[in-house]
């Protein structure tokens, strides 16, 4: 960890009211081939559970996956918000708030994917409350490409659907919402003083794109960003946790 990070945690530690938000998936869990047996670390789940547990802090969990997926990856207790397929999904019975219409346009876009990549080695569909994700790390890197152009000019194309690319994935989404938007609606609820910000993936730049002054936003791993900050690994993003938890704890009990 760099001076200027340590220094920029310590300072944020201070504020009156804190959010500490995060991406899952190479941020707080190690990435593993199945995605369904990803694990937090559990030095991330320690700090994170003793910042959710401090007066005037929330910790928000902000992820590529369905939220359902999450509460059971995650384990943590009920005090983390977990928000969903990049800020679409704040709560359960969501599915229900998407108009009829959309419900058709995910249906559409489910039947197109698994007729145009559905069978092809090593792709994988998941279909989330709004969205449908394209999953090709275990495709061979022919067959990745193959069926990534072939997304991209498939229902990519079409009116309404939303696109966004991670790592080894490309997802279809019938709403527009990304971890940009989800990080200021959690701002204005929580009216959070400041917000950190932790994550790995290209998603998670559209949450570092709505920090400002006093946040801190840390990528985590090499690659592009407007991250002010920088860690290498899981465990180094858990060791900035667990010094924000120390710091802001010892503020709050001056
Ligand atoms: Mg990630």
């Amino acid at each position: 960890m760099t001076s200027e990070l340590t220094s920029a945690i310590e300072r944020v530690a201070r504020v009156p009211t804190l959010l500490v938000s995060a991406d899952f998936d190479g941020t707080l869990a190690p990435i593993v081939e199945n995605p369904m047996e990803a694990a937090p670390l559990p030095e991330a789940v320690a700090a994170i559970e003793g910042l959710a547990a401090l007066p005037r802090t929330a910790v928000a969990l902000i992820s590529g996956r369905a939220r359902a997926d999450l509460a059971v990856l995650t384990g943590l207790s009920p005090v983390v918000h977990l928000v969903g397929s990049h800020g679409s999904e704040f709560g359960t019975g969501f599915v229900d708030e998407l108009t009829e219409d959309r419900q058709k346009l995910l249906g559409d876009v489910e039947r197109e994917l698994t007729t145009l990549v559905g069978h092809e080695p090593g792709v994988r569909l998941e279909v989330k409350p709004a969205s449908v994700a394209v999953h090709v790390r275990t495709a061979a890197r022919d067959v990745a490409q193959r069926v990534a152009e072939a997304v991209r000019g498939g229902p990519a194309t079409w009116p309404d659907v939303v696109v966004t690319n991670g790592k080894e994935v490309i997802e279809l989404s019938v709403i527009t919402t990304h971890k940009g938007t989800a990080l200021d609606t959690l701002r204005a609820q929580l009216s959070a003083s400041a917000v950190v910000f932790v994550g790995d993936d290209v998603t998670d730049e559209n949450a570092f794109a709505h920090l400002d002054g006093s946040d801190v936003g840390v990528k985590v791993g090499p690659g592009d960003t407007r991250a002010r900050y920088r860690v290498d690994t899981p465990h180094d993003a858990a060791r900035l946790l667990a010094l924000l938890l120390d710091t802001r704890r010892g503020f709050l009990q001056a």
